[in-house]
């Protein structure tokens, strides 16, 4: 990721960041942060940049060839699909679902503005997105910039340690985070909640999902809003669990949100990471939530539940590609053993060539890069005679949350290593209230297998991916 600041200010941006996790992420090569000083691109001889507004009123504003010449600077060094943002009071508002988005863009331009602003013919002609960080006036868009860049960088894989970790935080879900505590227990006369002591992890997500709740009901009734109607669209899948678990598990975990539902035709869902999800009580119902989507689908991936929407998919988005799954899923809620002295690690990318030579079929370098950066890919690793740890095999967790690309190389086959893999990332989904569950291609006795001696039920109904 590679943020491009052009401003009037650039000390301020590069004192604001050079501290803390996203100094850290500059120095790890994770982002790249590079400030152009709008005023170096004037040609005026007493270096002004602005100039006053045709019409009359107070205040001046910035012309547009020197914002225009110094944006034409950091666009070389862009890629061509390069976003330039201006942040301004009159924009979309900023939130963490378009922190989410903009973390998935390879450069992002900021313009910041001053004074009165920046004159319209050259927003018009460079700006991709005009985006605000709320109903307020500031005198510059630096601290905007700043904001957005610390929201998007620690969404960006690799940039938070797993003890800052993003999973659950306020917004997820469309709930605002419960309260939390630290030592001491007691603290001017307050006690730590006694549920929090009592090791009993139900109990504790029981309560912590009540306070936030509360919390998000009382202080944001709009995000609360968006909670009970993704919960309604829940209980509406729940009608089918089996059929439906990935996309109550998707919604649930806060891994993509409903585009449309009617409880008569169905559920379309978007996926965060792009990939489209549909069930629908008829190819007609299909069509219907497919004409109602707010998002373009063209291009995208699509999960489907019923075969009969299969012709539709092809004619409308010229999909060819179609792949059957059986869906397994771990209800039992017991976590399964692990042997003590198996070694299972979480992965990191020095790990891409090694595991692309042995897994390429269904996933390009850059893709297994990215999930080896996410941190969802762990690995077994077995000792040699020389006592060196070598990587007997690997398993991941899809961004849509099925558990797969689980793979044992060849040598360490039979020793249990897939059994202990599977139930390790079962364990930790357990851990995070999650249903595991996979999806495996139709014909994969070898997996099928493996499900069934796990626990988990396999579902007699096959799921479509078509791409
Ligand atoms: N005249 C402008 C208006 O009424 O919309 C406000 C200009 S403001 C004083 C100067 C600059 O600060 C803007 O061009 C913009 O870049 C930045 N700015 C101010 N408030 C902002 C906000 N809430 N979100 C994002 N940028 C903001």
């Amino acid at each position: 990721m590679r943020f491009c600041v052009l401003t009037l200010f650039p000390q301020m941006i590069e004192a604001g960041l050079h501290d803390s996790i996203f100094a850290r992420a500059l120095k790890r090569g994770l982002i790249e942060l590079e400030t152009i000083d709008i005023r170096d691109y004037t040609k005026d001889p007493h270096r002004r940049v602005d100039d006053y507004t045709y019409g009359g009123g107070a205040g001046m504003l910035m012309q547009a060839q020197p914002v225009y010449d110094a944006w034409k600077a950091a666009a070389e060094r862009c890629t061509e699909n390069t976003r330039t943002i201006y942040v301004t009071p009159q924009g979309r508002v900023f939130d963490q679902k378009l922190a989410a988005e903009l973390s998935r863009e390879e450069n992002l331009i900021f313009l910041c503005g001053h004074y009165e602003g920046i004159d319209e013919r050259v927003l018009d002609e460079i700006v991709t997105d005009r985006i605000s960080i709320g109903d307020y006036v500031l005198t510059g868009g630096e601290l905007p910039a700043m904001v957005m860049m610390d929201a998007v960088s620690r969404l960006v894989p690799g940039v938070l340690h797993n003890e800052e970790s993003a999973e659950t935080e306020s917004f997820d879900n469309d709930l605002l985070e419960y309260p939390q505590y630290t030592r001491p227990e007691r603290w001017h006369e307050k006690e730590v909640p006694p549920v929090l002591l009592t090791g009993d992890h139900r109990k504790i997500s029981a309560w912590r999902l009540e306070q936030a709740k509360e919390r998000t009901k009382e202080i944001r009734p709009d995000l609360y809003a968006r909670y009970e109607y993704r919960q309604t669209v829940i209980k509406w899948l729940s009608r089918k669990k089996r059929q439906h678990i990935h996309m109550m598990e998707l919604l649930k975990r806060g891994r993509g949100e409903a585009l449309c539902f009617d409880p008569r035709d169905g559920a379309l869902l978007l996926e965060n990471g792009g990939a489209v999800m549909l069930t629908c009580t008829s190819a007609e119902a299909g069509e219907r939530l497919l004409d109602q989507s707010p998002v373009d689908l063209s291009g995208r991936l699509f999960c489907v539940c019923q075969q009969e929407i299969l012709p539709v998919l092809y004619e409308r988005y010229g999909l060819t590609e179609t792949r059957g799954c059986y869906q397994a899923y771990y209800t039992r809620g017991v976590p399964l053993p692990v042997p003590k002295d198996m070694d299972i690690r979480r992965l990191d990318i020095s790990f891409a060539e090694e595991i692309f030579a042995e897994y390429h079929e269904l996933v390009t370098f850059e893709e297994l890069q990215d999930c080896l950066a996410s941190g969802t890919m762990y690995g077994a690793f077995v000792r040699s005679e020389t006592g060196e740890a070598r990587l007997a095999g690997f398993i991941d967790t899809h961004s849509e949350g099925a558990l797969g690309m689980l793979q044992v190389r060849p040598p360490y086959r039979g020793r249990g290593i897939a059994v202990a893999l599977e139930s390790f990332m079962i364990n930790q989904a357990l851990g995070r209230d999650e249903i595991p569950f996979g999806h495996i291609f139709e014909g994969n006795e070898a997996s099928l297998q493996l499900q069934r001696k796990l626990g988990l039920n396999v579902t007699d109904v096959i799921l479509w991916w078509v791409s």
